[in-house]
C-alpha cells in the first residue's frame, strides 16, 4: 500500500477512536447519579440500623423499669398490710416512715417507667418513618439501576462496534504496536493524533521544526515510515502547499515577520508541548 493510504487509515482510525473515547467517557459518567442515590441509601440504612438499636435498648429499659416498679408496688402494699397488725406507737411510726419512703420510690419509678414508655412510642414512630424512607430509596436505586443498565448496554455495544471498525481499518495496514501508540496519542491529545507539517511548522503544536528534520521527514514518508513531532508527539506528515503559502511556514520567513512585529504561527504554540532536547532521534518524544 502507498504511504498516503497508511496516513488515510490513521485519519479514519482517529475519527473512530475519538468516538470510542467519548463513549468510554459516557460509561464513566452515566452511573454517577446511581452512585449518588446509592450513597443516600447507605446513609439512610445506617440511620435505620441506629434507630432499631435504640428501639431495642429503650424497650429493654421499659422492661427493667416495669420489674422495678412492680417490686416497689409490692413493697408499698406489703407495708400497708403490715400497718394493720402493728401494736405499739413506736412500731407504727417506724413503719410509717418506711411506707413513706416506699411511696416516694414507687412514684419515682412509675414516672421513669411512663416516660420510657413514651420514648419507645416516639422512637417506634421514627423507626417506622425511617423504614418507609429506606424502602422508597431502595426502589429509587433499583429503578435507576434498571434505567442505566439498558443505556450502558447500548453504549457498550457501540464501543464494541468501534472496536470492530478499528480492526477493519487497521487490518493489514497498521501494526498492533502502531495502533496502540496512536490510540494513546489520540486519547491524550484530545482527538488530534495525526497532523500535517506545513513548511517547517507542525500543525498540531505550531512549533517550527528544523529544516533538516523536515527533509528527513519527507524521506521517511517515501520509505513508508511513520514520524512523530518531537514537540507534541503527534504523528506528522509533510503536506506540500503552493509556494506562496508555504513561504509563511518557513523559519527564515517566520523570523523576519517576527522581527517586524507581525507575530507568527509559532506564537500560538501550546504551553503543554515542551521542546525535547533529543529531537530528531528515534526516542526523542514522549513515549506512548
Ligand atoms: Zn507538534
Amino acid at each position: 500500500m502507498s504511504e498516503n493510504d497508511k496516513l488515510e487509515c490513521l485519519r479514519r482510525l482517529q475519527d473512530v477512536l475519538s468516538r470510542k473515547f467519548e463513549l468510554e467517557n459516557q460509561v464513566e459518567t452515566i452511573p454517577q447519579n446511581l452512585r449518588h442515590e446509592e450513597h443516600i441509601l447507605e446513609h439512610e440504612t445506617a440511620k435505620l440500623n441506629e434507630l432499631e438499636e435504640k428501639f431495642r435498648t429503650v424497650n429493654e429499659e421499659v422492661k427493667s423499669l416495669s420489674i422495678k416498679y412492680d417490686d416497689a408496688f409490692n413493697t408499698r402494699t406489703g407495708y400497708e398490710k403490715q400497718m394493720e397488725f402493728l401494736n405499739t406507737q413506736r412500731e407504727y411510726e417506724a413503719m410509717s416512715k418506711q411506707l413513706d419512703e416506699a411511696k416516694v420510690q414507687e412514684s419515682s419509678l412509675l414516672r421513669l417507667r411512663n416516660s420510657k414508655i413514651q420514648e419507645t412510642e416516639t422512637v417506634g414512630k421514627e423507626l417506622e418513618a425511617q423504614k418507609v424512607i429506606v424502602e422508597e430509596q431502595t426502589a429509587k436505586v433499583s429503578e435507576e439501576k434498571g434505567r442505566i443498565d439498558s443505556i450502558l448496554d447500548d453504549v457498550k455495544r457501540q464501543i464494541a462496534e468501534t472496536d470492530a471498525e478499528c480492526e477493519e481499518i487497521k487490518s493489514g495496514n497498521i501494526s498492533e504496536d502502531l495502533f496502540e501508540k496512536f490510540s494513546n496519542i489520540v486519547k491524550k491529545k484530545k482527538g488530534v493524533g495525526i497532523v500535517p507539517v506545513y513548511g517547517q511548522v507542525c500543525m498540531g503544536c505550531d512549533r517550527v521544526l528544523p529544516m533538516q528534520f523536515v527533509i528527513d521527514l519527507r524521506l521517511k514518508m517515501q520509505q513508508n515510515e511513520i514520524e512523530y513531532c518531537p514537540y507534541c508527539s503527534r504523528i506528522i506528515y509533510y503536506e506540500q502547499l503552493d509556494p506562496e503559502m508555504e513561504k509563511n511556514y518557513i523559519f527564515e520567513q517566520l523570523e523576519s515577520s517576527k522581527s517586524e512585529g507581525k507575530g507568527s504561527a509559532e506564537s500560538a504554540k501550546s504551553d503543554s508541548d515542551s521542546y525535547d532536547e533529543s529531537m530528531g532521534m528515534e526516542d526523542g518524544f514522549e513515549d506512548f
